[in-house]
């Protein structure tokens, strides 16, 4: 009998062990890189993590050999987006910010989304997730019990939140707008999985009354549920809530008791330091989305500047509608240079702190750092394989710059979430996700373009 389920050797083993992104980060930070190292797995968790010796391959039942020119590195973890819109991709590009949301996006989701619309979409992304090498998502949006089951039967890990707004949401229609039944109703459905966990969701400050925000601050607290938002995104929205409540965003939702639950707020740009204080002091978290920040003209969130403050940031890609997809390598090097110029400086950022970003501190940002966002002995196997035979990753001189500065996302060819084989050589074979189906999601995603 096989000692392992499931073993692999990589060439580069990167575990991203070690400090916290938090605080200083020296250039040198090598995120507990080694090489030729065997990582065994069974029951889905890693159980070794040792040098390779030849003899390690026959006590596999599986075996993965990454053992020239491939780096093995943990799962990434996509903070903030938005599934479904995947389906909307390319639609409303390059307008105002305030043009898009509410004069396009807004109107287009009330028309068009429904159920089978969240699980189609859902479901490409997933694809997307998986091909870019993501296991980890944090997703927010209507129909949640769909999105979770989407999530559930690929295979991922993902906190699921359902959107609150004050006004009537698309799934009102066939759900009814009973807010705290629907919310009841996931929390019961998806108690105890170890791979779904939901939340709640005010979809902004902007679009949320104080009565609505109260409420969802009671309910998350009753139900123990984080909550997931975007906060402070423009600075139009921030000057706005302080003419019509004396108070920034997130002052108004301090007072409003939502802190009192562990927050994850996207975007996040223009914070003062009196919100800031208030995030670190409830140990709520920022999702860093620089893709959707530039592409809506939003502005550059201050990363390094929260980071100094001790903030906790995870990376985040938004939906494919602001972004336009779901590949954290692009945000990564995106990220991570932009802080640079915002920061004045080269060292404002560096590689490894983006990487940590991507991986251990959004999983931290999510509280799922128990279970992944790095590869530690007694943690799930959510893993990924970057292949760097490619003349654009050659000489590995640096591994850790190749797969921030050089990567296109693409390299990667394994992807491994629970110890379950997601993708193997850039095939889909997992038992939801397969090649096969992809075939049927893209024949169907096809014949809906241009029909919005
Ligand atoms: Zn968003």
């Amino acid at each position: 009998m096989s000692q392992f389920e499931l073993g692999i050797v990589g060439d580069y083993f990167v575990p991203v062990t070690e400090c916290s992104t938090a605080g200083a980060v020296a250039a040198s930070d090598r995120l507990g890189l080694t090489r030729n190292t065997f990582m065994g797995v069974s029951g889905g968790k890693i159980v070794t993590i040792e040098p390779f010796t030849e003899v390690l391959r026959s006590r596999c039942q599986k075996f993965i050999d990454a053992s020239r020119s491939k780096v093995v590195l943990p799962g990434l973890v996509n903070t903030h987006t938005h599934l479904a819109m995947s389906l909307f991709r390319g639609l409303h590009d390059d307008l105002p910010f305030s043009e898009w949301l509410f004069q396009n996006i807004l109107p287009l989701e009330s028309r068009v989304v429904d159920e089978a619309f969240v699980r189609l979409g859902t479901r490409l992304s997933l694809y997307e997730c998986v091909r870019f090498g993501t296991t980890t998502v944090n997703d927010m949006y209507f129909y949640a019990d769909a999105a979770a089951e989407e999530v559930s039967r690929a295979g991922l890990r993902g906190l699921i939140s359902q959107v609150v707004l004050s006004a009537q949401s698309p799934e009102c229609r066939v759900l009814g707008s009973d807010k705290k039944r629907l919310l009841e109703r996931l929390v019961d459905r998806w108690k105890g999985s170890e791979t779904v966990r939901v939340g709640v969701a005010p979809h902004a400050p902007y679009t949320c009354s104080d009565e609505t925000l109260s409420w969802v601050a009671a309910e998350a607290k009753r139900l123990q549920l984080s909550v997931h938002t975007h906060l402070s995104e423009t600075q139009f929205e921030v000057d706005q809530s302080i003419k019509q409540h004396g108070l920034t965003p997130v002052q108004r939702f301090q007072r409003l008791g939502i802190f009192d639950s562990p927050v994850i707020a996207a975007h996040s740009i223009y914070l003062t330091d009196a919100d800031i204080r208030i995030m670190v002091a409830s140990g709520a978290s920022v999702s860093h989305c620089p893709d959707s920040n530039l592409k809506l003209s939003s502005g550059v969130a201050p990363v390094a500047q929260y980071l100094a403050s001790r903030l906790r940031v995870g990376l985040g890609t938004d939906g494919a509608a602001s972004n336009n997809s779901l590949n954290l390598f692009g945000a990564m090097n995106l990220g991570v240079k932009l802080q640079k110029w915002v920061g004045g400086s080269n060292t404002a950022m560096v590689a490894s702190q983006v990487l940590r970003m991507a991986t251990i501190d959004g999983a931290r940002a999510l509280g799922w750092d128990s279970k992944t966002g790095s590869l530690e002995v007694g943690k799930n196997a959510d893993f990924i394989v970057v292949d760097l035979d490619y003349p654009h990753l050659q000489p590995v001189n640096d591994v850790i710059s190749h797969l921030v500065y050089s990567t296109t996302g693409l390299e990667v060819e394994t992807t491994v979430c629970g110890g379950v084989v997601l993708m193997r050589d850039g095939e889909f074979c997992g038992s939801g996700l397969s090649g096969e189906d992809f075939e049927n999601v893209r024949d169907q995603v096809a014949s809906l373009a241009g029909g919005f």
